[in-house]
Parts: structure tokens; C-alpha cells; sequence
């Protein structure tokens, strides 16, 4: 496995390895089993698998936890390398020291869910993950299903600036209990901990419930009432089309709960599909 930590060094491994399949798993590293998964898809679908680590300032607002977020290199490399990836890219810094001056916007997609509250935060992501694409020029890059809006919104991207990459989704990894796998789970103190399984239980509860033919805005106030019984912060609980992002007035197989709360100072988000267990394929 080799490491690089620049564009140079980076275009320069690849460079021999063109021709064959390349895939790239960007990711901000204190890998967990999340991350696992997204590299093991990668490993089934390419024959070069290449794992970016890199905290995106750019992604960052100016109160959130950009200085405080886990960085634990050595360990991530070791995972990368017993998992069989063959270079990690782990730039110091992507941006000019006088600050970037040209970036990427997102529009519509970026007004709704997270966005509300992290208003550039997608602009950063679409600036980086173009420019982690313009360094590696992969033939196909996987994204979490965990960050909904983000895989959506690179979908887009890819579509809107005509990039030769396909984009693949790969499912939401949790702990046992539930809990979506997040480098921010880390953050939780041990009640928070206990908190925190609000996401997943009452998305749950509103699934079974929207399955008895409850129209979404009853699905919606019903799992708002619930959570008001864990004490944390609601940013956001609304049923959407997953493919368009519009909310939905009525359950369709592509209705999804997208969620956000603050449990403490931690922000974590998590969505399931109201897909009957029948409808889902894959
Ligand atoms: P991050 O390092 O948090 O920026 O995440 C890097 C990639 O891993 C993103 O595409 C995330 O959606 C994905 N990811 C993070 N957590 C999970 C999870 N629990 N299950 C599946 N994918 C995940």
C-alpha cells in the first residue's frame, strides 16, 4: 500500500495504473466499520481501490467542530491496509494559503435538511470531492447512504458537470443497537450514548406506523412527540422522495425520514426507507 500526500505524488501512482478499474472512497478518516463497507464495496467492484483522508476545512462552519474532529492517521492506515487498499491519499492541504477563490455552489438541494443549519457546508463537500476527482480522475467513487443529502447531491454534480464517474451508494452501517456508525459517536458521553438511539428507534416506531396507512404528516407529528420523551435537540424530522429530495404527502416507495438532532454538542444525522421489507431488492 503506498501513502501520498499530494496531488503530484498522488497522479504519479496512478499514472501506471491507468487502463485498469479505479475506484476512490473519500473519506475524513477515524475509519470505523462504516468506512469498512464502503472499501470492501470498492474491492468487489474495482481493481484499484483508493482511499482518500482529509478533514475539509471548506465543509466546516465557523462554530463546528473542524479543530476538534478525530484524527487518528495511523490507525486509519493500518485498517486501509489490511483491508487491501493500494493507496491512501492523505494531503496536508488542498487550498491555496490565501484561500480558495474559486469554489463549487449547490442550489435547491443545498436549502433543505443539513443545509438549513450548515448553509455552506455543501459547497465545501462538492468543492473537495471535485477536486479529490480532478487528482484521481477515478472510473467510480462510493459514498455512504448515511449522508443521504451528500450522495444525492454528488449525484448530481457528477450529472450537472458531465464527470465521467459513476457514483455508488452503499447502505448505512450500525452498531448493534441501532446507532448509524459516525466518527462524531465518539463525542457521546455514556447517558448521551443511551440518548442517541432516539434517531433509530423512533424511525422505526414512524415506519411501522406509516405502514398502517398514516398520511406523512402524522407519521411526522407522531415521531416528534415520541422524541420529545429522549431530551435532545430536534433539527430536523421530515419524510422526502429519496431520489428528488421534495417531501412526500403520502408514503410512495421512495419516501424516506431524514433525521438531525443535537444530542448534547454532537450533531448526528440518520434516514431509513418506508420501502416495505418486501419492496426492498437490493
Ligand atoms: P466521513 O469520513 O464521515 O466523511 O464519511 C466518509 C464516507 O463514509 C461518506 O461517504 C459517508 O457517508 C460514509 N459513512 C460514514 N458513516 C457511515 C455508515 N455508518 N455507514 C455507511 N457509510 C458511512
Amino acid at each position: 500500500m503506498n501513502i501520498s500526500q499530494t496531488p503530484e505524488q498522488t497522479r504519479a501512482l496512478i499514472a501506471p495504473l491507468r487502463g485498469q478499474r479505479i475506484a476512490l472512497v473519500p473519506t475524513m478518516g477515524c475509519l470505523h466499520a462504516g468506512h469498512i463497507s464502503l472499501i470492501r464495496k470498492a474491492k468487489s467492484l474495482a481493481d484499484v481501490v483508493i482511499v482518500s483522508i482529509y478533514v475539509n476545512p471548506l465543509q466546516f462552519g465557523e462554530n463546528e467542530d473542524f479543530n476538534q474532529y478525530p484524527r487518528t492517521f495511523e490507525k486509519d492506515a493500518d485498517i486501509c491496509k489490511n483491508e487491501g487498499v493500494d493507496i491512501i491519499f492523505h494531503p496536508e492541504n488542498l487550498y491555496p494559503d490565501n484561500g480558495a477563490k474559486v469554489t463549487l455552489k449547490v442550489s435547491d438541494l443545498s436549502n433543505i435538511l443539513c443545509g438549513i443549519s450548515r448553509p455552506s457546508h455543501f459547497d465545501g463537500v462538492v468543492t473537495v470531492v471535485n477536486m479529490l476527482f480532478n487528482i484521481i480522475q477515478p472510473n467510480i467513487a462510493i459514498f455512504g447512504e448515511k449522508d443521504w443529502q451528500q450522495l444525492a447531491i454528488i449525484r448530481r454534480m457528477v450529472s450537472d458537470l458531465h464527470m465521467p464517474i459513476e457514483i455508488i451508494g452503499s447502505e448505512i452501517i450500525r452498531e448493534t443497537d441501532g446507532l448509524a456508525m459516525s466518527s462524531r459517536n465518539r463525542y457521546l458521553s455514556p447517558s448521551e450514548r443511551q440518548q442517541s438511539l432516539a434517531l433509530s428507534q423512533v424511525m422505526h416506531l414512524m415506519k411501522n406506523n406509516s405502514q398502517q396507512g398514516e398520511k406523512t404528516s402524522e407519521t411526522i407529528k407522531y415521531g416528534i412527540e415520541n422524541l420529545n420523551n429522549y431530551n435532545i435537540s430536534l433539527d430536523y424530522l421530515e419524510i422526502r422522495n429519496e431520489l428528488t429530495l421534495k417531501p412526500e404527502h403520502s408514503i410512495t416507495p421512495e419516501s424516506r425520514i431524514f433525521i438531525a438532532v443535537k444530542v448534547g454538542k454532537t450533531r448526528l444525522i440518520d434516514n431509513i426507507s418506508l420501502k416495505m421489507e418486501s419492496e426492498i431488492t437490493s
